[in-house]
């Protein structure tokens, strides 16, 4: 009698045990839900520009030396990568010149969880051997890229993330862009901006089907 009320006792116990483990791990899931809901709703609207001023930071891309620029290249470089490696599902680039090894890091580590990624070029990244050896890299790793052959020039300069994020402007993916060159990226996720970018980049990448080898 003993034996079988200390078994009883015992196995509500457990299933106490189990039932407070359960309601913890659905709270704590709910609260993440609302938080992560909270964040994607927020709304992001920021510029970035790039000058000659840059140059003085490309010193420091590398020896991760703090900087006290309020324009910072290197901060401004971080962050775009940031944004890049924020993809949960989708990543779409569509870049005309890009040899930016961060940037390009960036990608391969969300292509390495799983995040689904599309990359358009211009044709002309092929004759320049950084940007041709880029291309390669994204595609031994089977990162799929197409490229327009033409003679009118692939020139766009944005990235789509989860088809909700816009990145744009006039800046190139390469060093020299984001540490010398007179250049401005756009963050935005604002639908009426954000909406025609993910058509268009849809419509190229049908368009360039051929453009994959
Ligand atoms: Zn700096």
């Amino acid at each position: 009698m003993m034996k079988n009320m200390w078994i009883f006792g015992r196995s509500n116990k457990v299933v106490i045990v189990v039932f407070t483990g359960v309601l913890a791990t659905e709270l704590l899931w709910q609260l993440y839900k609302r938080t992560r809901s909270k964040i994607s709703s927020k709304s992001i609207n920021e510029v970035l520009f790039f000058s000659e001023e840059s140059s003085n930071c490309r010193m420091h891309a590398v020896s991760r030396t703090p900087c006290d620029r309020s324009n910072c290249s290197v901060t401004q470089l971080r962050k775009l990568c940031a944004y890049l490696e924020s993809a949960q599902q989708n990543l779409d680039v569509c870049m005309y010149l890009f040899s930016c090894e961060d940037l390009a890091a960036a990608i391969a580590k969300v292509f390495c969880r799983g995040v689904v990624v599309r990359i358009i070029v211009d044709g002309g990244m092929a004759e320049n051997s950084a940007c041709e050896r880029r291309i390669r890299d994204f595609r031994e790793r089977g990162i799929r890229v197409r490229m327009k052959k033409s003679e009118y020039l692939m020139h766009h300069k944005f990235a789509i993330i989860d088809r909700k994020l816009i990145l744009t402007g006039s800046t190139n993916w390469t060093m020299q862009a984001m540490h010398g060159n007179w250049d401005n990226v756009i963050v935005s996720n604002q639908l009426a901006l954000v909406k025609p970018f993910i058509a268009e980049f849809d419509r190229m990448w049908i368009l360039l089907t051929t453009g994959e080898d």
